[in-house]
C-alpha cells in the first residue's frame, strides 16, 4: 500500500523512550533504528540513509550537540532534538550547530509525530535543487543555492541570508537583522557580523560578485542582482 518507508534514527538511551517510539513510529509506517549511545548514533548515520533524526542530548559516550555537529560536516538530513528541561544547552545553541527542530521532555508523541513529518517533507522538497542562476532561496527546505549549487549554511546564517534576500537593495541594521532572526534573543551584535563573514566565505565559493554588500556604521544590504 505504501510504497516507500521514510526511516529515523532514534537516538535515545532511555528504554522506556526507545520502546514507546518505536512501536508509535512503526505504527505510522516508519522504519526504525536505534541509537542507545553516542558511538552507535555516529556509526548508524554515517552508514545509513535516514529521512530525519530525533537525538536525544544526553547521551552516553557523546552528547547531543557533539553528534549533531558531526552530522552536520556531511549530511542535511533533518535532525530533531530532544533535550530534557533542566540541561545546559539553549535553543540558540542547537538552532546555530544547525538543528531544524527541538522538543523538550515530556514531548507529546502526536505533536512530535507531526514534527517528524513535517521536517521529512521540507527536507523532501529540496533534494532537486532548481534550475536557473543566481541565489535561490527555499525557505521550506532551509536550503540556499547559489547557480544551482547548494550553499550549505548553518541555521542562522540561512536566516540572516533569507531575511536580507527578502528586503533586497534596504539596507539592514544589526539590530533588526537580531530581531528577525533571534526574535527575542539579546545577542552581541557582532554575532551578525560573524555570521555574515561566514555567508560571504561560502558564497564566495561560487561567485565573484558581492553578494552582501555593508554600509559603514548602518548595516548590510543583499544585491538583487541574483533574483
Ligand atoms: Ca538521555
Amino acid at each position: 500500500m505504501n510504497m516507500t518507508q521514510n526511516r529515523i534514527l532514534l537516538c535515545e538511551d532511555e528504554e522506556n523512550i526507545v520502546a514507546f517510539l518505536r512501536a508509535e513510529l512503526e505504527y505510522e509506517n516508519f522504519r526504525v533504528d536505534v541509537a542507545p549511545d553516542g558511538e552507535t548514533a555516529t556509526r548508524l548515520f554515517s552508514a545509513g540513509e535516514y529521512d530525519c533524526i530525533l537525538l536525544d542530548v544526553m547521551l552516553p559516550e557523546k552528547n547531543g550537540l557533539e553528534i549533531l555537529r558531526e552530522i552536520r560536516k556531511t549530511h542535511r538530513t533533518p535532525v530533531i532534538m530532544v533535550t530534557a528541561r533542566k540541561e545546559v544547552f539553549d535553543k540558540v545553541t542547537f538552532l546555530n550547530a544547525g538543528a531544524d527542530d527541538y522538543v523538550t521532555k515530556p514531548f507529546d508523541t502526536l505533536e512530535l509525530i507531526a514534527r517528524i513529518k513535517r521536517n521529512i517533507s521540507r527536507g523532501a522538497g529540496a533534494q532537486t535543487a532548481p534550475q536557473g542562476h543566481g541565489l535561490y532561496i527555499c525557505k521550506e527546505s532551509y536550503r540556499a543555492y547559489f547557480a544551482d549549487n547548494e550553499i550549505k549554511l548553518t541555521k542562522t546564517e540561512f536566516e540572516i541570508l533569507a531575511f536580507l534576500f527578502d528586503h533586497a537593495e534596504k539596507v539592514k541594521t544589526r539590530e533588526e537583522i537580531i530581531r528577525a532572526v533571534f526574535g527575542d534573543f539579546y545577542g552581541e551584535s557582532n554575532i551578525v557580523d560573524a555570521n555574515v563573514k561566514n555567508i560571504r566565505a561560502k558564497l564566495a565559493a561560487y561567485t565573484q560578485q558581492e553578494v552582501i554588500h555593508t554600509v559603514r556604521g548602518k548595516g548590510y544590504y543583499l544585491t538583487a542582482i541574483m533574483r
